[in-house]
Formats: C-alpha cells, structure tokens, sequence
C-alpha cells in the first residue's frame, strides 16, 4: 500500500480540519505495516492557483508542517514535504497535460464553482490543477489516495488520465489509484450553525476551534456553542432534526474515538449545561497538547524546515524511477 494525500498551506487549522482529514493521516500511518509507505505533502504548488502572498506563503507552509507534527505525523515513520521541493511533481504534471483532455478539464464541478462566469480571467493553473493533483498521486504510483467527497471527482480524472496514457504509450506505468474515503472521517459543523460546515473561511471566529485557541477560549467557544433547550435523546434517530446538538455530539464521539451510540448512551436525559462541560474538557485534553507542541516546533522553524527538506530528499528518491519511466515512454528520455 502506498499512500499519498497533500494539504494546501493555508493558515490556522481548525477542529475540522483535525477530526476530518489530519487525524485520518495519523490512523493511516499508526496502520501501516512493513513494505507501505505513507507520504503526506504541503500542496504549496497548488497554492499558485489563487493570488498569493509570497511571504505567507512560505510561512504558511512551515507552519502547516509543524501543525501536521504536533496533530502526531511522524517524520520518521511517514515522509512529509512540500511539493515545491520535489521539481517530479511539477514536471509530470506537465507530461500529463499531454494526454488530459479540456473537456475533462471543463466538467471539473470544482472548476466550474470556483471560476464561475469568470472562467477566462482566472489562472491556467485553476483549470489544469487536477492535473497536478493527478501527478501528485502518479509520480508515486499511489495506490490509496485519501479524499473528501469533494475531491473524488478529481481522483477520476485521476484515474482516466492513468488510462490513456497507459493505452496511448503502450506501457504499465500507472496503477488506477483507489480513492479511500474514511468512513471514520466526520464533517464537523459550524458552532454557530449546525447547516454550514467548520471553516476557516466562516467570518464568525466564534464558529470553530482553532487548534491555536488556549483553554479557556475552547472553554468558552464550547459553552455558547448554539444548541436547543431540548435534552439528549438514547436514540440517535431523535437527532435528525437537531442539527446543532448532532454536531456537538459528533464533535464529542470523535474526540472520544467512541460513537455517537455510546455518547447517548452516556448523557441521554441531560441537557446541555451538563454535557458542554464535559464536551468542553474533553476538547481541551486533545488540543491542549497539540497546541502546546505546535508552540514548540513554531519557536524552532529551522528544524521543522530540515524535517521538510529530509522528506522531501525521500520524496525524491521515490519519485525517480517513475519519472524516468514517464519521460521514457513519450520520448524525453532513451
Ligand atoms: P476549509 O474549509 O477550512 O477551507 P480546507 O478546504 O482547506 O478547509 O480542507 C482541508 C482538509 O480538511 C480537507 O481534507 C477537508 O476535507 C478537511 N475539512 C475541512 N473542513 C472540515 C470540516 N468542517 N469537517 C471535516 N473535515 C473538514
């Protein structure tokens, strides 16, 4: 099994972010046996897609990396870079722009959302990012690829480009990656509306958890949490129209690592100025440690940048053969 999953550099990651996608990472490698290989990347290439700060950008990619360590990503088990160091992944993006195709291109509903009616003053790299996401996971020859439902369009096209250029070149170089969506992995929901997903992007900071938030500001976050009056039900089934109370028991169970069963179990007949507490003490004992680590790595940048460059130096070694092997069958290569 070989693993490969990339996260864009943005700024401060929240609970979301956590509980949906970084501590699926961290499971997947705690399960990997001998032979496997796990490679978790800062997508700082895809960062061009959309105007960046240069500045931030570099920040923002250190700040990631540490982010990913103190959330338990262990450099010595799993080998975690920035794309941009790995020059493998920009040159096979361009190799596969050969065989993509722009309809495929066109139907991307991620291109079609963020472009809208503006399609042609975006960048070019907008359009062909799935192609660059493509060769992320071809330049390893992956064969799980961890996505949200939102991304499973791209792993597709994904799939499709791994086709044709097999077929066209007459070669077996690419394995059909298989997309892995977790069924662990839970959507948390905005604090203040149980309707609209945890983001960075929500204006309201009082929306989510930001795994920088000290203890009492989770304390607090939690306690005015939006809820109903209504007490905890035993059957999960008489959640279905408490959107805010399901998120908050999601929240619970996967901090847990129990279920939402056995949460109900625990408070049913409680109302929530019994259970934001223990919520709230239970949200504190995960990020509390986190936050701390993270402070640690952010007070030596340097070592984080070198555990970068040592993944990336494995990264590239990986990539190699595979790479030779793509500029072979078009002809870039004898
Ligand atoms: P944001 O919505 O805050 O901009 P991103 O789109 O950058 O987050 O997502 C980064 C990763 O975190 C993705 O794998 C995404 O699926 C996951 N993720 C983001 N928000 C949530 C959420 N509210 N619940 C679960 N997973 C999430």
């Amino acid at each position: 099994m070989r693993v490969v999953s990339g996260i864009q550099p943005t700024g401060n990651l929240h609970l979301g972010n956590y509980l949906g996608a970084i501590r699926q990472w961290v499971a997947m490698q705690d399960a990997m046996q001998a032979g496997d290989e796990c490679l978790f990347f800062l997508a700082d290439l895809h960062a061009l897609s959309q105007p960046v700060n240069p500045a931030e950008l570099a920040a923002n990619t250190v700040e990631m990396a540490a982010t990913l360590l103190a959330c338990g990503i262990d450099p010595a088990r799993s080998i975690l870079f920035n794309q941009a160091r790995v020059p493998g992944h920009s040159e096979l993006a361009w190799i596969l722009g050969g065989t993509a195709r722009m309809g495929w291109l066109g139907r991307m509903t991620q291109w079609k959302d963020k472009a809208g009616r503006q399609g042609d003053s975006q960048s070019t790299a907008l359009f062909t990012y799935p192609v660059l996401q493509a060769a992320d996971v071809m330049l390893y020859r992956a064969t799980h690829v961890p996505v949200g439902h939102d991304q499973k369009q791209h792993l597709e096209l994904a799939r499709d480009i791994a086709v044709k250029f097999n077929t066209d070149y007459a070669v077996e170089l690419f394995p059909l990656p298989e997309p892995f969506i977790s069924a662990a992995a839970p959507r948390i929901m905005s604090l203040r509306d149980g309707s609209a997903k945890m983001s960075k992007s929500d204006a309201s900071d009082a929306s989510r958890i930001n795994l920088t938030d000290a203890d009492d500001l989770i304390v607090q976050k939690l306690k005015k949490a939006k809820t109903d009056p209504a007490p905890l039900p035993d059957d999960p089934a008489a959640l279905a129209d408490r959107p805010e109370a399901t998120n908050l028991v999601t929240i619970y169970a996967a901090l847990a690592g129990s279920s939402g069963e056995a949460v109900l179990a625990e408070f049913a007949g409680k109302g929530f100025g019994a259970f934001k507490p223990a919520l709230a003490d239970l949200a504190v004992s995960v990020i509390g440690p986190i936050r701390e680590r993270l402070a640690g790595l952010l007070a030596d940048r340097e070592a984080v940048g070198a555990a970068l460059e040592q993944g990336a130096e494995r990264a590239r070694q990986l990539a190699a053969p595979t790479l030779l092997a793509a500029q072979r069958a078009v002809g870039l290569q004898v």
